[in-house]
């Protein structure tokens, strides 16, 4: 698991990586308000753990730009324990979670735990794209198997309709940070998803955005 944590309280947030690091979460901290913006506009991310009180730009600014931008990451905000107000108004506009600071880092972990988990078959969960499906759960494609790499990179390019997939990106969160799979990989993977989206007959295709990476378009 790959999250955000946007936080400018550097005692605090050095002290929460370490314990998160040690569940082998890998974390990149933002400790300011557009910093922070810029990442989570980014498809890494399993979770974003965004502080609502923080310099340049507010946690809630934050929420509301990257849900406006159909960024649909579950995010958690932090705030102080009675800030009642700030807990509606997270969940309002879009929050998945809320914890209230001062918090245990265990229970933080437990919640990226819950909102990371596969969900039960019950709530099979779904993204579109155009006239393309896609079953996260099961990994079919309007009904065609797709392997888990192409499903995950597929899910990062319907995450994020609006803003071109970097192969770095793409290599980082579906291989690994550390992986030793090189870009090439990436270019085989989508040589593969473009042949089987083609063979749906669909009019989405994988648009490669040059020195930038790929997007969905609908022809
Ligand atoms: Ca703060």
């Amino acid at each position: 698991m790959r999250i955000l944590y946007v936080e400018d309280e550097k005692f605090l947030a050095e002290a929460v990586i370490h314990v998160l690091k040690n569940h082998k979460i890998m974390v990149d901290w933002a400790s300011d308000g557009n910093e922070g913006l810029d990442l989570a506009l980014k498809p890494n991310y399993d979770v974003i753990v965004l502080d609502i009180m923080l310099p340049s730009l507010s946690g809630l600014e934050i929420l509301a730009t990257i849900r406006n931008r159909n960024i649909k990451t579950p995010v958690i905000m932090l705030s102080a324990l009675n800030e009642v107000e700030d807990k509606i108004k997270g969940l309002e506009t879009g929050a998945d979670d809320y914890l209230a600071k001062p918090f245990k880092t265990a229970e933080l972990i437990a919640r990226l735990n819950a909102l990371t988990r596969r969900p039960p078959i019950a709530e099979i969960k779904f993204l579109d794209f155009g006239d393309l499906k896609l079953n996260t759960t099961d990994r079919t494609l309007n009904g065609l198997e797709l392997t888990d790499k192409e499903s995950e990179i597929l899910t990062m390019l319907m995450k994020s309709p609006n803003l071109a997939v970097t192969k770095s990106q793409i290599l980082a969160h579906v291989w690994g940070a550390d992986s030793e799979h090189d870009e090439n990989y990436v270019e085989v993977y989508m040589s593969y998803l473009r042949k089987k989206i083609k063979h749906l007959s669909s009019k989405v295709k994988i648009k490669t955005v040059r020195g930038l990476g790929y997007k969905l378009v609908e022809e």
